[in-house]
Order: structure tokens, then sequence, then C-alpha cells
């Protein structure tokens, strides 16, 4: 370790730290933290050289184990000493911001400047712009404005032995090469270490006008869904909590306490365009909906955007832990994967519940557990096992914006067909020739 102590300074290297995200933990040889993007070169130069594992990390907020080390002689290299916005161009709607940058940060200095980064995964002050890339981050404005990846024009990164490269740029629009920026976008660290980006902004809208509705049912509610996309309208974001998520969280709805199946669609735009695509959503969701709320005031919108915040750590909350999956299926299969989630749940003795990104049949499955009972452990995971054959067998995926990490091992392997996978690891094999990034996840 000498020789990664030389590069990065004594202050920036830890000997034996655990580290991890929100689902899984592990013990790193060594954690560096360089301090730009040529240091960070310098010790995945040292690490191939040495043939030592490498574990890219963010700001931890996966719910994958993507950032947890599953050997203990790799060194986890932090990005967070990378946090320069090294360039905004308000009138060209773009920025180049560092890989540890906070998601947050880069929302709010597009804002500053009356643009818009619309990813929005949900812990923003915590999550880091090469975490949000290597994950290709989605949110609930996903359904109108498209993951992290579509907003990244261009990445800076290194890749085996060490070289520091960049795909893309300041460009707009780039077809001279394979699309190897693309292929950063969501590779869990197992490609190279992405540095930098460019990012794509758009002007940001004057409006955002929420509407929620309450139905009786799951059936009723996943119609409005679809009665939605049936009219043509466009929201920025189209979300769904089912009734037992209700339970842990909607007592603390700012409007009132919640329940039944609730779907909450956002217009925005212009101050004109927002109000019409707010009263078409009202027109649309309106039709078997208990109950229809839609505010209007500032105040009242940010404070139900931050109850949507909530919900993961509300539920969590009810028994002490709980294993959300995020699975996404065709839309016309929405409604049964919400209802089998609660019928898997109920197979397992374990409460169930879900909500997510309705609009792009992205649910996030929960399972809810208490962590002092040792045997719940083993039906959790029989339950997210049952989960996954279920996205599969309703045409969809195992993961709509998570990632495979550790947690879902083996997962792509039954997803894709065997020559697609016999490409995925080709494209591995290809780039990370020794397997030293990140081994052991994505596609073990
Ligand atoms: C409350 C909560 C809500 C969330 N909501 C959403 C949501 O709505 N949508 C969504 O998609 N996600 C969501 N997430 C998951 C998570 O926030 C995102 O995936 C996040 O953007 C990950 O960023 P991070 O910096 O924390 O990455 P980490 O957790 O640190 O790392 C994630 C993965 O990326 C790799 N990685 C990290 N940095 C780099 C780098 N510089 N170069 C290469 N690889 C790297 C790691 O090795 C790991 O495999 C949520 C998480 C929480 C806690």
């Amino acid at each position: 370790m000498d020789g990664l102590q030389r590069i990065v300074g004594a202050e920036h290297i830890r000997l034996g730290v655990r580290v991890g995200d929100r689902m899984r933990q592990g013990t790193a040889r060594a954690l560096v933290r360089p301090r730009d993007a040529e240091q960070a070169a310098a010790v995945v130069a040292w690490c191939y050289a040495h043939d030592v594992p490498m574990v890219p990390v963010g700001g931890r907020t996966g719910f994958a184990g993507g950032a947890a080390p599953l050997r203990d002689d790799a060194v986890a290299i932090s990005l967070e000493r990378l946090d320069a916005v090294r360039a905004l161009d308000p009138g060209l709607w773009r920025m180049e911001a560092e890989a540890g940058v906070t998601t947050a940060t880069v929302a709010r200095r597009a804002r500053e400047s009356g643009l818009l980064f619309p990813p929005d995964p949900g812990a923003p002050e915590e999550s880091q712009l090469g975490g949000t890339i290597a994950t290709n981050a989605g949110g609930p404005h996903a359904f109108k404005y498209g993951v992290t990846g579509d907003w990244v024009m261009g990445v800076e990164a290194v890749l085996a032995p060490g070289e520091l490269v960049r795909f893309g740029g300041p460009v707009r629009k780039d077809v001279a090469g394979y699309d190897l920026r693309g292929l950063l976008c969501g590779s869990e660290g197992t490609l190279g270490l992405v540095t930098a980006a460019w990012l794509r902004l758009v002007p940001a809208p004057e409006a955002q006008l929420p509407v929620l509705a309450a139905y009786g049912s799951i059936a009723e509610g996943c119609a409005a869904i679809e009665r939605v996309l049936a009219a043509g309208v466009v929201p920025a974001a189209l979300e769904y909590l089912d009734a037992a998520t209700l339970e842990a969280c909607g007592a603390a709805f700012p409007g009132g306490a919640l329940e039944g199946f609730v779907v909450l669609a956002e217009a925005d735009g212009g101050e004109e365009e927002a109000a019409r695509v707010r009263a078409e959503l009202v027109e649309a969701l309106s039709q078997d909906a208990r109950a229809v709320h839609a505010p209007s005031e500032r105040g009242a919108v940010r404070e139900l955007w931050r109850w949507r915040a909530g919900v993961s750590y509300a539920v969590a909350a009810a028994r002490g832990a709980k294993l959300s999956e995020d699975i996404a299926v065709p839309l016309d299969r929405l409604a049964e994967a919400i209802a089998e989630t609660l019928a898997i749940g109920a197979r397992h003795d374990l409460e169930a519940c879900s909500w997510g990104h309705a609009g792009d049949g992205n649910l996030h499955s929960s399972f809810l557990f208490d962590p002092s009972d040792a045997a719940a452990a083993g039906r959790v995971d029989a339950a997210a096992h049952e989960l996954f054959d279920l996205a599969l067998r309703l045409g969809g995926t195992v993961t709509g914006e998570h990632g495979i990490g550790i947690l879902k091992a083996g997962q792509l392997a039954r997803q894709w067909a065997p020559a697609a996978v016999a490409a995925h690891r080709a494209v591995k094999a290809a780039l990370d020739p020794k397997g030293l990034f990140n081994p052991g996840k994505k596609e073990p």
C-alpha cells in the first residue's frame, strides 16, 4: 500500500475500512481519496499493475450493494474530493462537473441559472454524480425526462490499465464511435472509474403542478394511469403508492391523511402550459377517484414532494427494516405486478407493499421485517427471488434503476439469452481484461 500512499498522500488513505451502501458493507484493504482525475488515474494504474481489485465509491446511497467490496484485498476509491463544477454555461444549457459533486449540487447550480438537471434519485444530498451515472439512476421525473444517461453528453473516465479518456464532451450530437459514453452509464463501476461528465441542461419549468388522486383498488388506480397515457397527456412524473404503503406514510401526507391506492402525477412547463396539462390530468384521473388533491401554491407543492421523498424511510421504519426491490414491467402488466407483490409477501409470511414510478412500470416492491428476527432474512430472500421470477414472467426486468450490484447477482443470465450475456461478458473482458473493476458486481 506504500505506492498508493505516495500517490494520494498519507492523510487520504485509510487501511482496513468498512465500506458499502444502504444494503451491504464489506471490508476494503484500503480506502483512498484521490484529489483529481490525474491522481485517480495513477491509483488505477497502480492497482492494475499490482492485480489489486478496485471498488469505486460515490455517496453510498445505492440499493444494490454495488459500493461494498466482496474481497478484503480490494481498494475502495472514493471520488468525494473531485467536487468541482468545472464549467457552467447557462446560455448554452450545459455544465461540466466532477464525479464527487452531489446530485443536489448539480441540480442547485443548474437551478440558480434558471436551468434544470432533471434526474432526481431520492437521496440527492448524499448521492454523487459519479455514482448517479454509474447506476444510470432514474427518479420520479424520469417519466418525461428520462434517466441520468439521457443527460450525459460526455464522460471522462479512467479505464484499464490507468488511462484517462473522454467519450463525448460539450457536443450535443456525436455518432463517431460506438456509444462508449452510454456504456459507462449504468456500468456500476465494473468498466472504469468515472471522474467527470458534461451534462445537458434545459430551461427550468416555470410551474410544477402535482395532481394526486386516491382510488379504492389497484385496478381502478392502474386504469387511471393508462387513461392519462391514452389521453395523450404528458405529465413530468406519474407515480403510484399502494394502500399498504399508505398505512406507513399516509397519515403524514401534508394535505390530510391519505388511504387507498394513490396516483401522483405532475404537470410542468410555462405557467399556461402547466395549468392546461394539470386540467387534463385532473380530468383523466377524476373518474373513479374517491378524492383528488391538486395544490398550486409553491410551498404546498414542495411539501408534497418532501413527503414523497420520505416514503422509503417511513416504510423502513414500520417494522424496523425492509428490502425494497426495483423491478420494472411493461405498463399493461403493472396492476398484476402490484397485486403479486402482496401475494408473494403473504406466501412468505411478510408484510409487503409497493410504490414507484408507475409511468415507467417501475415498482419498489418491498418486504418489511424485524431486523432482530433471524428467520426473517431467509424468507425475505426467498420472496425477492419470487419477485425476480415475476418480473421475468411479465416480460420485465429485475432492475429498473438500482442496478444488479451484489443483491441481484446472477439475475442477468436469467433475464438475457446466452448469446446476449456472452456479448455483455465480451465487453467486460475487452475493457477490463484482468477483471479488477468492481469484481463480482453486475455479472459475476
Ligand atoms: C432514499 C433513497 C431513494 C432513492 N431513490 C432512487 C430513485 O428514485 N431512483 C434511482 O435510480 N435510485 C434511487 N436511489 C438509489 C441511489 O440513490 C442512486 O442509485 C444514486 O444515484 C447512487 O449514487 P451514489 O453516489 O450514492 O453511488 P454509490 O452508492 O456510492 O455507488 C453506486 C454504484 O456506482 C459505482 N460508482 C460510484 N461512483 C462511481 C464512479 N465515480 N465511477 C464508477 N463507478 C462508480 C459503485 O461502485 C456502485 O456500484 C435511492 C437511494 C436512496 C437512499
